[in-house]
């Protein structure tokens, strides 16, 4: 009897992303009997789009940059004549401006003087120094030097991948960083190299990628879904796959009420998902969740980037009080020191708080969200006077309610039909209509009122302006009063 082989039964594929799909086409092709079984209502795992409001959106930047000439091929026999090739353009969006990525060596003289001159002297001593060669803090440290490591690839690659850099394998750094972000032409591990890799990468060519030339990547993944129909395999939709099985071996995929017996199974989904259902003790993996916001925007874009990073590196003071949970809800922060917040008493603490941060960290925004009363407290003439001597251009987003909406709330919770309830007096009521932005003007700085909820993004986008250009900002914002 000759062995049994892959083309004695359906081959199961479980998984409908780009892994599951492409195994499934080559296999039928192959001529396997291939069928593919997708939890989700529609093909392209990770790397689906959808639509709103007329709108196409992927998941996220996606983009085929390739140099395995096998993909390459596979891709354009796919998308033959519904494919386009554009030039991948990356950012980095850091300390107010944008710095083209792959790290260009002339992004050198981009960054703020203090910083440049840092990464300089790291680039010129980085040749006599030794690092280790078994984790990615150390790869990108020979690579790039202290200042440019902490500045562009710490903080990104502990929010990409959730691990310390120096928990992760340097072959991460070398195959994700040097292929996938990092021209692996460049060489900046010292300044003779940096100097080389300026001039030759002066007229370099964009590294191109393709992409369809209408809705979404999506249709590269239907394509390649009626490739596998056109081959005689299934794709199941829908339903998620269960496997039965024991002693090893799996004796069945169910999909819904349909039992499989399959020659193979391959599993693209997640692996913790099999080795639950096989009852395998399961690897410690951790899973990494992504939240995806989607903007639609009115106008023409001022930047033609397709991806860009904007770091969570931003200072945030949250001294809102009674709208300190709108602020944590609006600005979500990740990385620890990027959020101060008050924990007892000390009111009026966040102006000067600010100023003591930007003096630390002048390549970063330090907003300030204070109410009104707060404000007061913090003797703003005080804090932009200070601002102005030492050049500290903190971003000041006044909540103006005009009142102290602590005591109004905590009287009505201890009096909930008191005397101050019936004569709806709280002795909580501050000055209406302040124009807090003269304040700031006062000290040179730049202020300005805004009520209505619209002209908040343009507001804020004038007040980070004056800030990168080295002036404090007041948004004075009118909300409902108390
Ligand atoms: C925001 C973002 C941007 C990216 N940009 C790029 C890029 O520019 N270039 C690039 O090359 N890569 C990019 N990637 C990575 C790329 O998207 C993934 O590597 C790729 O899509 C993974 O494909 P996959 O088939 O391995 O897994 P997945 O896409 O996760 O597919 C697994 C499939 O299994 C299904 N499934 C789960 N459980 C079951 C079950 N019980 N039964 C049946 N089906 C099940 C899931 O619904 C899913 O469809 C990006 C990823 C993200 C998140």
């Amino acid at each position: 009897m000759s062995k049994p082989t892959l083309f004695d039964g359906p081959v199961v594929v479980v998984g409908g992303g780009v892994a599951g799909l492409v195994t499934a086409h080559l296999l039928a092709e192959a001529g396997a009997q291939v069928v593919v079984i997708e939890k989700f209502s529609r093909v392209g795992g990770l790397a689906r789009s959808y639509q709103y409001d007329g709108f196409v959106f992927d998941c996220g930047p996606h983009r085929f940059h390739t140099e395995n000439p096998n993909v390459k091929s596979y891709l354009d026999r796919v998308l033959e004549g519904q494919g386009t090739w554009f030039p991948r353009k990356s950012e980095v969006y850091f300390a107010g401006q944008y710095y083209r990525w792959p790290l260009h060596p002339k992004n050198l003289v981009q960054l703020p003087p203090a910083l440049a001159a840092k990464s300089a002297i790291d680039l010129a001593i980085n040749g006599m120094k030794t690092y280790g060669q078994d984790n990615f803090e150390d790869y990108v440290l020979r690579q790039y030097g202290p200042t440019l490591y902490e500045h562009f690839f710490k903080g990104y690659s502990i929010k990409f991948l959730g691990i310390h850099p120096k928990q992760t394998h340097p072959d991460w750094a070398k195959v994700g960083l040097n292929r996938a972000i990092i021209d692996d032409k460049l060489q900046m591990q010292n300044l003779a190299q940096l100097a080389k890799s300026t001039l030759l990468q002066y007229n370099k060519a964009e590294i191109d990628f393709l992409y369809p030339k209408g809705g979404g990547l999506q249709v590269t993944w239907d394509i390649v879904a009626e490739m596998i129909k056109a081959k005689g395999g299934r794709i199941i939709t829908g339903t998620g796959a269960r496997q039965a099985g024991g002693n090893g071996r799996i004796e069945a995929v169910y999909a819904g009420s349909e039992r499989i017996e399959p020659s193979l199974v391959i599993w693209t989904a997640p692996i913790t998902l099999a080795c639950d259902q096989l009852n395998i003790d399961m690897p410690d993996l951790p899973y990494l969740s992504t939240l995806f916001y989607n903007v639609m925007v009115d106008e023409d874009v001022p930047r033609k980037y397709q991806w860009c990073y904007y770091g969570a590196d931003d200072i945030v003071f949250n001294e809102g009080i009674r709208n300190g949970p709108a602020v944590m809800n609006q600005i979500p922060r990740t990385r620890p020191g990027s959020f101060f917040g008050l924990a007892g008493g000390a009111l009026g603490y966040s102006g000067g708080s600010a100023l003591g941060a930007k003096l630390a960290s002048p390549e970063r925004n330090v907003i300030q969200i204070v109410g009104d009363g707060a404000f007061y407290f913090g003797n703003p003439s005080s804090v932009y006077a200070v601002a102005k001597q030492y050049r500290l251009p903190i971003f000041t987003v006044v909540l103006d309610n005009s009142g102290w909406s602590a005591v109004k709330e905590a009287t009505l919770r201890v009096y909930p039909d008191g005397n101050a309830k019936a004569a709806d007096e709280f002795h909580s009521l501050l000055a209406p209509e302040m124009e807090f932005g003269k304040v700031a003007e006062a000290a040179g700085g730049y202020g300005e009122t805004v009520t209505d909820p619209d002209a908040v993004p343009a507001a804020i986008q004038r007040c980070l302006k004056e800030v990168r250009g080295g002036r404090a900002a007041v948004m004075n914002v009118r909300i409902p009063k108390i």
